[in-house]
């Protein structure tokens, strides 16, 4: 593919996120259906030049766990970033139109999550620093990919310096100013986990209908200065415009009280309170909790990283399943 801009037919906006929103597209000379995100950036040319040149890494990539990329180009002030079309969309959007997800089909995204990571650390030394729901997709074949990882250094620098991000997936270590290492995706690959199964954000006690519950009465109280932010980037903490009313969904109201202010309770709270598990107990199978329970090892040094989790009995249950992706993802 040589991509250009006038060579795509917008169809329809797919979802916004923090750098910007995607938006389904058709490549017109191929018939290809894409899926386009526009990122505004507000650095010089250099640097959107060098960003744009780390991208082309993602042309490397190739895993049926990773979604496929067909090219980034400058659209000023904006970056485009093509990548393949997932029809069944983001696990998010799909829970929160279906309800909790069994706990089988759970066990099959924890299995493509870990292969796509796996794939991505051992073959192009990339963490991916994004894993969340919203970031696993899923099409009417069955298949489940990660996309937005982190390839690209500058473009992550960018983009830090103008919003908090996705601050609730972020593991102890990371709040704590700890390098990223492949293990801090796997405490946010736990949380997802839970959301997934449970059908709501794991941190907020109230269930997705009730998303009017306020975060604080959720929590233990602040405790100001119980942590130390010294190793976030000052910019990170600076906005406090919410984006959207997405997190509400999610039973996690960021507004009201001040944003900055819930948001530095909920890293408290990850940082202090004990992680969050797979609960019920006997409602899953011990093999589930267990996994889940070693990836919200509070402790970097005593996670897993995604490679030795494919070596998880849940792992193992999970190659050996019958359960059809194909048939699930045509019920919705
Ligand atoms: P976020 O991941 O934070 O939600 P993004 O800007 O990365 O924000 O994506 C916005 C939404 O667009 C996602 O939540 C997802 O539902 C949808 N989306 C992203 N990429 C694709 C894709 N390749 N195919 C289909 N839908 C997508
Ligand atoms: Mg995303």
């Amino acid at each position: 593919f040589d991509l250009k801009n006038e060579d795509l037919k917008d169809l329809h906006e797919l979802g916004q996120g923090n750098g910007g929103s995607v938006k389904k597209v058709e490549h017109v000379p191929t018939k290809t259906m894409m899926a386009k995100k526009i990122v505004l950036i507000d650095a010089k040319p250099s640097v959107r030049k060098q960003i744009l040149r780390e991208l082309q890494i993602m042309h490397d990539c190739h895993s049926k766990y990773i979604i496929s990329f067909y090219g980034a180009f400058l659209a000023d002030p904006n970056i485009c970033i093509c990548m393949e079309y997932m029809d069944k969309g983001s696990l998010d959007n799909i829970y929160k139109k279906i309800g909790p997800i069994d706990i089988d089909i759970v066990g099959q995204v924890a299995f493509a999550v870990l292969e796509g990571l796996t794939y991505l650390y051992d073959v192009h030394r990339i963490i991916h620093r994004d894993i969340k729901p919203s970031n696993m997709l899923c099409n009417s074949r069955g298949e489940i990919k990660i996309c937005d990882f982190g390839v690209s250094g500058e473009l992550i620098n960018s983009i830090a310096d103008t919003f908090v991000g996705t601050s609730t997936y972020m593991s102890p270590e990371r709040i704590q100013g700890a390098q990223y290492t492949v293990k801090s995706d796997v405490w946010s690959l736990g949380i997802s986990l839970i959301e997934l199964a449970l059908g709501r954000f794991p941190f907020s006690e109230s269930t997705s209908d009730e998303s009017d519950s306020d975060f604080e009465g959720t929590l233990s109280p602040a405790r100001p200065g119980s942590i130390s932010l010294s190793g976030l980037p000052p910019a990170r903490m600076k906005r406090n415009t919410p984006k959207k009313d997405k997190r509400k969904s999610k039973g996690v109201s960021l507004q009201g009280g001040g944003m900055t202010m819930s948001i530095l309770e909920l890293l408290q709270h990850i940082v202090n309170e004990p992680a969050p598990r797979l609960t019920p107990e006997d409602r899953y199978p011990k093999e589930a909790e267990l996994f889940i329970d070693s990836c919200l090892l509070k402790d970097p040094d005593s996670r897993k990283t995604p490679k030795d989790l494919l070596n998880d009995a849940w792992m193992d249950q999970a190659r050996q399943s019958t359960v059809n992706l194909e048939d699930w993802a045509s019920t919705f």
